[in-house]
């Protein structure tokens, strides 16, 4: 098969799309013909070097991804070939304490598909049946990869961890990424009053467009300041932030008394200067979230599947462009998710 690779971390120029031997689905996996990927952040940081994550080179990236069964292994159950399936892509081992109180993204032996193992960027992936989710007829391939990973973390953030209320004033920062714009639509669809910033005029109709009720400029104006306006002073409830060192403290700033603050990663910087006097004194919490549980991941992919929630493609490239597709994450141009095909696809 063909399949993105990289056989040392680097810069894009490391990414090839070539030969790889045909995977073969162990017991309890399942072998997909891949119809469509989708990259996310992630797949940056991983093709850079993780500190601490040691890959099996060559390394197939990728996250996101959704196509047909193609074979199953004798222990799977619920799927058989011609099957439309999409990857969610945490793994759980099932038997720690955290999963067995259903909490997955909490496993002692969690890991991602992608990220600690090969992924799905390629022209066929096994996977585990355990990771799959069933892609009802009529939503397109396009759709079914770029949704699970970043609906499911903005789902978790804000609906399980951040307990989102109905009225409640939430801020989602970045909000035309890939996180960002599915927690600008599953805010708006709990009924809470979405403000959102964005770094160019088009990415902030964007964000209106998806639900936001007011859309700013970060590069222009402060938004903490901008946020004490829009609130009579008050501040919001939640604030979404996956930036990380250049937004903590005017997250910290837009809080209302009593607010929280949930973070799913920090493209930015992982160590910014903070503000504990802030912290205790208004009340604040600081939540953080990753991935999701199986349940929660459910939950929301119903919603994309009936077509409440939709993610926005960006761009829709072959796999021989994977470098390409990188390159419009790195370089934050335009909006919603990269989808990569299969040249063979297209
Ligand atoms: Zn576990």
């Amino acid at each position: 098969m063909k399949a993105v690779q990289f056989t040392e971390h680097g810069d894009r120029d490391v990414i090839e799309y070539g030969d790889f031997p045909d995977p073969a689905p162990d017991r309890d996996e399942v072998l997909v013909d891949v119809k469509a990927g989708a990259l996310n952040h992630l797949d940056v940081w991983t093709r850079r070097g993780l500190p601490g994550i040691d890959v099996e080179m060559p390394h197939i990236p990728g996250s996101d991804g959704a196509g047909e069964v193609v074979a199953v292994g004798e222990g799977v159950t619920r799927f058989e070939p011609g099957d439309r399936v999409a990857l969610s892509a945490g793994v759980s081992c099932g038997d720690c304490e955290y999963c067995r109180h259903g909490e997955h993204s909490l496993c002692v032996r969690y890991h991602i598909i992608g990220e600690h193992v090969r992924g799905v960027h390629s022209e066929l992936a096994a996977i585990p049946e355990d990771n799959l989710l069933e892609v009802p007829e009529g939503v397109p391939w396009e759709t079914a990869a770029a949704a699970p990973l970043v609906f499911q973390t903005a789902w978790r953030m804000l609906i399980s961890r951040a307990e989102l209320k109905p009225g409640e004033d939430v801020l989602v920062l970045g909000a035309s990424g890939g996180v960002g714009h599915a927690a600008v639509q599953i805010a708006d669809y709990a009924g809470a009053n979405v403000y959102a910033t964005g770094s160019s005029e088009a990415k902030l109709q964007h964000a209106r467009d998806l639900g936001a009720q007011a859309a700013f400029d970060y590069t222009e104006e402060d938004f903490a300041d901008r946020i004490r306006d829009e609130t009579g002073k008050r501040g919001v409830d939640v604030v979404v932030d996956h930036v990380g060192a250049a937004t903590w403290q005017d997250s910290l700033a837009s809080l209302a008394k009593g607010g929280r603050v949930v973070t799913c990663g920090a493209t930015t910087g992982g160590n910014p200067e903070t503000d504990i006097n802030r912290i205790f004194w208004n009340q604040l919490q600081v939540i953080g979230s990753t991935m999701a549980s199986k349940g929660e991941a459910d939950d929301v992919m119903e919603l994309v599947w009936d077509g409440t929630f939709e993610p926005a493609i960006r761009e829709v490239l072959p796999m021989s462009e994977a470098a390409r597709a990188h390159e419009l994450l790195e370089e934050r141009e335009g909006f919603g998710k990269v989808v990569v095909k299969p040249d063979s696809e297209l």
